[in-house]
C-alpha cells in the first residue's frame, strides 16, 4: 500500500521540519497528522480523529479552523513547541490536480510576535551563543517584536553566560551544532526554555553581508569576528523562520558585561528583583514596588534598567537629577504622567509595520499615540536637567506621520485588509468614484424594490443578495399569483418563496460588484502604499518611542520617590556605603504602613568591611541584609532609595548566598548547592563587590559548618583580591569573637526583648553580638506543640548547664544520637583564637560516663551492685 498523493506531500514537508508541529492547510482548516496530531490533541484538548492516508491504518488527525489558528498557535508556543505553517499556494478551485503547498512561516518561542500572547511589559528575547575554537565567546539577543538587538563578547566563562541568560531570560537559545555536550547540559540545568542547534554553516556563511544588509551603519572593524558570527547567525535564523526582512531591527547595540552591575541569577531570584521568590510573580518584587509606568514601552524599559543597573557615576547622577526635578515639580510632573497615558506600544506597532502585519486599526492606534507627543514635548520644555532637556530636544513629534494616517485611514476601519472599508473619503479620487458607483447602485436597487412593489402591489416583495446568485427579487408563495406574467425570470424556488431576476437588475449587479471588487483591491493597495511610506520613517518613530519609554521610567521613579518617601542617594567613588534609617522597599509595602523599623548601615573597605550579624530567628537579619543590597541596586539604576540619607559607593557585583535552594533535579544536595554558590562568590567577588551571606555552613554539622563559615570570613577579609563589603548573618555566636581579631569584622545584632516567657522583636540593628538565639521562643510563636517546647527547654537547660546527659537520656523520648547539637558550643583560644571541637551529645555522654566511672567506689559496693553498674555502663557505651 502506498500513501495518497496528498499524504506524500505532507510527509515530504514533515521530513524537512521534524522538530516542528506541522499545521497543514486543507481548505478552511489546518490539519495535523500522526504524532503531531496526538501532541496537539493532548495539549489543545482537541478531538483526535483519523484520515485515510493510503496505508492500512488511518492516520491520526486533528484540526483547527484556520481563522482561529492564532490562539492555538499561542498556546502551543507558550508550552515550548515550534510550529511550521504550511499554506495552500494556489486556489484549490483553480488548481489542476494536487494543490501546491509550501511553508510560509516557522513560529518558535523566541520569534513569536503575536501581541495577544506576549507579555506587555516584558521583552520576548531570542538569544544566540557562539564559542570559537580559542574559547572566545559571543552572545546576542534580539526581540523581534520591538526590534532590539544587543550583543556582547567575552572570553569563555560559564558564569558570565549564565548571568547574561538570567538577565535577559530569553524564550529560545540558539547554539552551534558542535557545542560541547557538557556545556549544553550545564545550560539546560538552569535554562528550561527552547534550545535550537544551528548547523555550522550559519556561523561561517555571508557573515558580513548579512550584517551590512541589516544594519545600515555596520562597520566590521568595530566587532570581533566571533561577535559577528553570532549576530549574523541569529539574523539568518530570523529571516529563515519569518520569511521576511525586518526593517525595524536596525541598530546593533554592543555592550560590555562589565559596564553594568553584575547580579548573578541566584541573587536576582533571592533579592526578588523582578519576581517574587515564592510565586514567581511580579507582585512582591522590587519591580512591583517601583513600576508606576504608564506605557508598555516604559514598563519594559524599567524592567531592563532594573536588570542591568549602571556603573557609570555620571549616568546614574543624570538619572537621579532628573528624577529629583520631576519629583520636585508635582504639577508639571502630574501633567506629564497624564500626557503619557494612552500612548500605545509604539515600539511593537512599529514592529508590525516592519513585518507587514499591521492593520488599519493599529495605524490609528499609532496616530492616537503620536497625537499625544506634542503635549509631552511641551511639558518637557519646563524641565532643565540634562537628561530631560536632551529628551526634549530629540523628541520628534512625527507630525507628518500623524497627518498621513489622519488624512487616509477611516476612523473605524475594518480589521481585515481584504474587505475594503479602510480609506477615508478625499484621500484617493478613484476610491471615491468607485464608492459612488457602489452607493449609487445600491440606491438604484432600493428604488427598484420600491417601484416593483408599487407595480405588482406585493408589499412584501424584496430585493436580496447572496454570493451564489447575486441580486434577486423575492416573492413569497402566497403572493405568487400577483406576479405579472413574463415580468421576471425565475431563478430559484424555495419552500416558501420564489426568487427572480431581471436583465436590468443583473446589469446593475455587474456594475456594483465590479466597483466593489475594484474598490477592495484599490483600498488594499492604497493601504500598502501608506504602510510603506510610514515604514520609511521607522527610525524616527523608534527614537521617539525610546524617549517616551525613558521619560516614563524617570516619571515612575519620581512618583515612587514621592509616594514612598525615598531620598536621593549620593553616588560616590569612595569605598563607603552609608545608609541612615534604611528600609526594605518590598517588606515595608507588605506590612501595615509605618510598622517597618528602619536601620542604619555603615560599611567600608577597612574597619567595617564585614558586618557579622547575629540575633534570634525571625528577628530580621535576612531582611536587613537584603535591604542593603536592594538600596544599592536602586541607587545604581538612578532611583531614590528608602532611607533618610544614603551615600552609596558604586558596586561592581552583588552576590548572595541566602536560603536553602535545593537543586535536587540536578543531583546536588542543599549543602552542595550552598558550597557551590559560596565558591562561585569567592572566585568572582572583588573589593568593589557586595556580598550577602546568610547562615553559611548551616547545611552541615555544627563543627564543619562553623569551620567553613570562619574560614570564609577570613578569606574575604584577608585576601587582598576580595576584601568585598560583606553582610554575614549567622547563628554561630562563636564567630563574634572574630571582631578585633580579624581586621574589618564588626559585630552587629538584631535586638529583642524578653517579656515573661515571650520574645518581642525590636528589629533594631545594634552594635555587638547576640547572647542567644531564642530558637525555642520563636518555635513557640510558630505554634510548636506545648509538650515539644517544654521538652526542648529542658534539653536546652541541661545542655547549657553542661549537665550529664544521663538526666537527659533518662527522659529522652525523641533525641536521636547525633552530633548535631546547636549552640552552646565552646570555643577555646589557641593563641587567642583556636577552634576547638565543641561538645555534641555523644561527647557529653562520654564525658558524663567517664565522670561517673571515675566516681565509682568499687570497694564499698556489693558484688551484685558492682555487676549491675557494669551492666549499665556496657549498655550505655553501646548506645553512644
Ligand atoms: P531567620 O534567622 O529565621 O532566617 P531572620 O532574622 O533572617 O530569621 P527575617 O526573615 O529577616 O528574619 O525577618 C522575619 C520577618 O520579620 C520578616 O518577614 C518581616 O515581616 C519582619 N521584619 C524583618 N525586619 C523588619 C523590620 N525592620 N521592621 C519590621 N518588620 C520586620
Amino acid at each position: 500500500m502506498t500513501l495518497t498523493p496528498m499524504m506524500k506531500q505532507y510527509m515530504e514537508m514533515k521530513e524537512k521540519y521534524k522538530d516542528y508541529i506541522l499545521f497543514f492547510r486543507l481548505g478552511d482548516f489546518y490539519e495535523m497528522f500522526f504524532e503531531d496530531a496526538k501532541t496537539a490533541a493532548r495539549e489543545l484538548e482537541l478531538v483526535l480523529t483519523g484520515r485515510d492516508c493510503g496505508l492500512k491504518e488511518r492516520a491520526p488527525m486533528c484540526g483547527i479552523p484556520y481563522h482561529a489558528a492564532n490562539s492555538y498557535v499561542g498556546r502551543l508556543i507558550n508550552k515550548g513547541y515550534k510550529i511550521a505553517i504550511c499554506e495552500q499556494l494556489e486556489d484549490p478551485a483553480l488548481a489542476k490536480g494536487l494543490v501546491k503547498r509550501g511553508i510560509i512561516k516557522l513560529i518558535t518561542p523566541g520569534t513569536y510576535t503575536d501581541s495577544t500572547f506576549l507579555e506587555e511589559n516584558k521583552n520576548n528575547y531570542i538569544m544566540c551563543l557562539y564559542i570559537d575554537k580559542n574559547e572566545n565567546s559571543a552572545l546576542c539577543f534580539a526581540d523581534i517584536s520591538t526590534g532590539e538587538f544587543d550583543c556582547t563578547d567575552t572570553p569563555f566563562d560559564l558564569s558570565i553566560i549564565m548571568d547574561e541568560i538570567s538577565k535577559y531570560s530569553p524564550k529560545e537559545i540558539l547554539v552551534q551544532e558542535d557545542i560541547e555536550s557538557s556545556l549544553l547540559s550545564k545550560i539546560k540545568e538552569f535554562f528550561n526554555g527552547s534550545i535550537t542547534k544551528l548547523n555550522m554553516d550559519y556561523f561561517s556563511q555571508n557573515v558580513e553581508k548579512i550584517l551590512k544588509g541589516q544594519f545600515a551603519d555596520f562597520n566590521p572593524r568595530e566587532y570581533k569576528i566571533e561577535t559577528m558570527k553570532c549576530c549574523s547567525s541569529l539574523l539568518k535564523y530570523i529571516h529563515e523562520t519569518q520569511k521576511t526582512n525586518f526593517s525595524h531591527i536596525n541598530k546593533l547595540q554592543y555592550y560590555n558585561v562589565i559596564d553594568y552591575l553584575l547580579i548573578d541569577g541566584n541573587s536576582r531570584r533571592n533579592l526578588e528583583i523582578t519576581e517574587s521568590l515564592r510565586e514567581n510573580k511580579k507582585k512582591g518584587s522590587l519591580l512591583w514596588v517601583i513600576d508606576k509606568t504608564n506605557t508598555a514601552m516604559g514598563g519594559r524599559k524599567l524592567r531592563k534598567w532594573l536588570e542591568q543597573p549602571l556603573m557609570d557615576r555620571n549616568k546614574i547622577i543624570e538619572r537621579l537629577n532628573s528624577v529629583e526635578e520631576l519629583s520636585d515639580d508635582i504639577s508639571y510632573h502630574e501633567d506629564l504622567r497624564e500626557a503619557l497615558k494612552n500612548i500605545y506600544d509604539v515600539e511593537r506597532l512599529v514592529g508590525k509595520i516592519s513585518s507587514k502585519s499591521v492593520n488599519a486599526r493599529e495605524l490609528n492606534s499609532l496616530k492616537n499615540s503620536i497625537e499625544k507627543i506634542p503635549n509631552v514635548k511641551s511639558i518637557l520644555s519646563h524641565f532643565k536637567t540634562k537628561l530631560l532637556e536632551n529628551m526634549y530636544e530629540n523628541l520628534d513629534e512625527l507630525k507628518d506621520i500623524w497627518s498621513l494616517i489622519d488624512s487616509s485611514i477611516l476612523e473605524n476601519p475594518s480589521i481585515s485588509l481584504k474587505e475594503g472599508n479602510l480609506i477615508k473619503e478625499g484621500y484617493n479620487s478613484k476610491i471615491d468614484e468607485l464608492r459612488e458607483v457602489k452607493t449609487h447602485g445600491k440606491d438604484w436597487i432600493a428604488s427598484l424594490e420600491q417601484r416593483e412593489r408599487e407595480i405588482t402591489k406585493i408589499k412584501s416583495l424584496k430585493i436580496g443578495y447572496n454570493k451564489v446568485f447575486g441580486y434577486y427579487i423575492e416573492v413569497t408563495k402566497s403572493n405568487l399569483s400577483m406576479v405579472p406574467e413574463g415580468r421576471y425570470i425565475r431563478k430559484q424556488t424555495l419552500s416558501n418563496a420564489e426568487r427572480y431576476i431581471t436583465p436590468e437588475l443583473k446589469e446593475m449587479e455587474d456594475k456594483i460588484l465590479g466597483a466593489e471588487d475594484e474598490l477592495i483591491s484599490l483600498e488594499y493597495n492604497t493601504f500598502i502604499d501608506i504602510r510603506n511610506a510610514i515604514e520609511k520613517e521607522i527610525n524616527r518613530m523608534q527614537t521617539s518611542a525610546e524617549i517616551i519609554a525613558q521619560i516614563d521610567c524617570l516619571s515612575s521613579l519620581a512618583k515612587v520617590a514621592v509616594e514612598n518617601n525615598y531620598c536621593k542617594p549620593d553616588i560616590t567613588l569612595s569605598d563607603k556605603i552609608s545608609i541612615e534609617e534604611g528600609r526594605h522597599p518590598i517588606v515595608e509595602k507588605m506590612i501595615p504602613s509605618g510598622e517597618f523599623i528602619s536601620n542604619n548601615t555603615n560599611m567600608d573597605a577597612s574597619e567595617n568591611q564585614l558586618l557579622l550579624i547575629t540575633g534570634p530567628n525571625m528577628a530580621g537579619k535576612s531582611t536587613y541584609m537584603r535591604q542593603v543590597a536592594l538600596i544599592v541596586i536602586m541607587a545604581q539604576i538612578g532611583c531614590f532609595v528608602p532611607a533618610k540619607r544614603a551615600s552609596i559607593s558604586i558596586c561592581d557585583k552583588i552576590f548572595t548566598r541566602i536560603g536553602a535552594s535545593d537543586d535536587l533535579s540536578s543531583g546536588k544536595s542543599t549543602f552542595m548547592v550552598e558550597m557551590w554558590e559560596v565558591s562561585n562568590i569567592l572566585k568572582n567577588a572583588t573589593n568593589r563587590s557586595l556580598i550577602l551571606l546568610d547562615e553559611v555552613g548551616r547545611g552541615t554539622s555544627t563543627y564543619d559548618g562553623l569551620s567553613i563559615a570562619w574560614s570564609v570570613i577570613e578569606y574575604i577579609c584577608k585576601n587582598n583580591k576580595l576584601k568585598s563589603k560583606t553582610l554575614f548573618a549567622t547563628h554561630y555566636h562563636e564567630l563574634t569573637k572574630l571582631e578585633g581579631t580579624i581586621s574589618g569584622v564588626r559585630n552587629y545584632c538584631v535586638s529583642v526583648k524578653k517579656v515573661d516567657n515571650n520574645i518581642v522583636f525590636l528589629r533594631k540593628i545594634i552594635k555587638g553580638g547576640a547572647d542567644k538565639s531564642y530558637g525555642i521562643e520563636v518555635a513557640k510563636l510558630a505554634g510548636l506543640p506545648e509538650k515539644v517546647l517544654k521538652r526542648a527547654q529542658e534539653i536546652l537547660d541541661s545542655l547549657e548547664n553542661e549537665k550529664s546527659c544521663d538526666s537527659v537520656r533518662s527522659k529522652n523520648t525523641f533525641i536521636k544520637k547525633s552530633d548535631e547539637a546547636e549552640n552552646n558550643n565552646t570555643l577555646k583560644n589557641k593563641k587567642n583564637i583556636k577552634l576547638n571541637r565543641q561538645l555534641g551529645f555523644s561527647d557529653m555522654e562520654k564525658e558524663a560516663l567517664i565522670k561517673e566511672i571515675k566516681n565509682i567506689d568499687i570497694l564499698n559496693m556489693t558484688p551484685m551492685d558492682g555487676f549491675n553498674k557494669l551492666y549499665d555502663i556496657i549498655k550505655r557505651v553501646k548506645s553512644i
